[in-house]
């Protein structure tokens, strides 16, 4: 499974053209030149040749992009044997399909998806399926994929928690499922009640789930018993990856937006993630 492969590496340096501000992304007094680059996608973000090229405008900085924004995706059921006593359940549950588990197709989406997001400038963090107590992030993707006892149940759904507190769940749903399904070609299928009261939505009941500042959903990427999806599942993941980084770049665009442009929807963090 590779993770960030040199395609992926390369369209970042070709967006990251457009201007944008990453000022807490900058490690000050580090020389970090291209021998940085494959090893670690944000050292590129360090250059001052590239980032120089924001302020050409004279824009005045965004005060969000000032700090990180991060990005968390989940890669479900990826270290399932962890899951603390209260998820006991969950230490033996995800699908199968044409020969591989659950977890290794999420991670290898979730895998691409960082590279994508990481290479843009987002900060990404890959969780497991125990979430850190009281977790907080800009914005959480738990992956997912499907099973069915018959090999003709076939797309992907997304779902925001069904008691959402950031209000702005259900909206990166409805962003998230317009690009998946441009990027995968699948069906979308209407979400399932189980999908809206996902563990790690329910900080009420489970000490390892979300902070409910955190706006989160949940993707089911595919049906892993459908030979049709695992075409994609198996065979393009980069391609998936490809309309989860679009869908979040349009949710919480970095660079700021022209007056003439639609407005980003307001982020929740508008301070740094320090506390969480
Ligand atoms: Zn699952």
């Amino acid at each position: 499974m590779t993770s960030r492969g040199t395609p992926g590496i390369l369209a970042g340096l070709v967006r990251l053209v457009r201007p944008i501000r990453l000022v807490a992304l900058v490690a000050p007094g580090l020389g970090l030149g291209l021998a940085g680059l494959p090893g670690d996608a944000r050292a590129q973000l360090a250059d001052p040749v590239r980032t120089g090229a924001t302020t050409a405008g004279g824009e005045a900085p965004a005060t969000r992009s000032e700090v990180p924004v991060r990005i968390a995706l989940q890669a479900g059921h990826w270290r399932a044997s962890e899951a603390p006593d209260e998820l006991a359940r969950l230490r033996s549950n995800g699908t199968m399909g044409g020969g591989r588990h659950e977890w290794e197709v999420t991670l290898e989406i979730a895998r691409h998806a960082a590279g994508l997001l990481e290479a843009r400038g987002y900060e990404v963090e890959i969780l497991p399926t125990t979430i850190p107590p009281g977790y907080r992030a800009d914005l959480f993707i738990a992956i997912h994929a499907d099973g069915f006892h018959s090999p003709a149940a076939s797309g992907f759904s997304v779902a925001a928690p069904r008691r959402d507190a950031t209000g702005q769940g259900q909206a990166f749903a409805d962003v998230l499922a317009g690009h998946y399904r441009a990027a995968s070609g699948l069906r979308h299928r209407v979400a399932t009640r189980r999908m809206q009261g996902y563990y790690a939505f329910n900080a009420r009941r489970y000490r390892h789930a979300l902070d409910p500042r955190t706006p989160a959903v949940i993707l089911e990427a595919g049906f892993l018993t459908s030979p049709a999806d695992r075409e994609i599942l198996f065979h393009a993941p980069d391609r998936l990856a490809q309309g989860i980084a679009a869908a979040v770049e349009e949710f919480l665009p970095l660079a700021p937006r022209l007056p003439n442009e639609r407005p980003a929807v307001v982020p929740v963090a508008t301070e740094p993630l320090t506390d969480r």
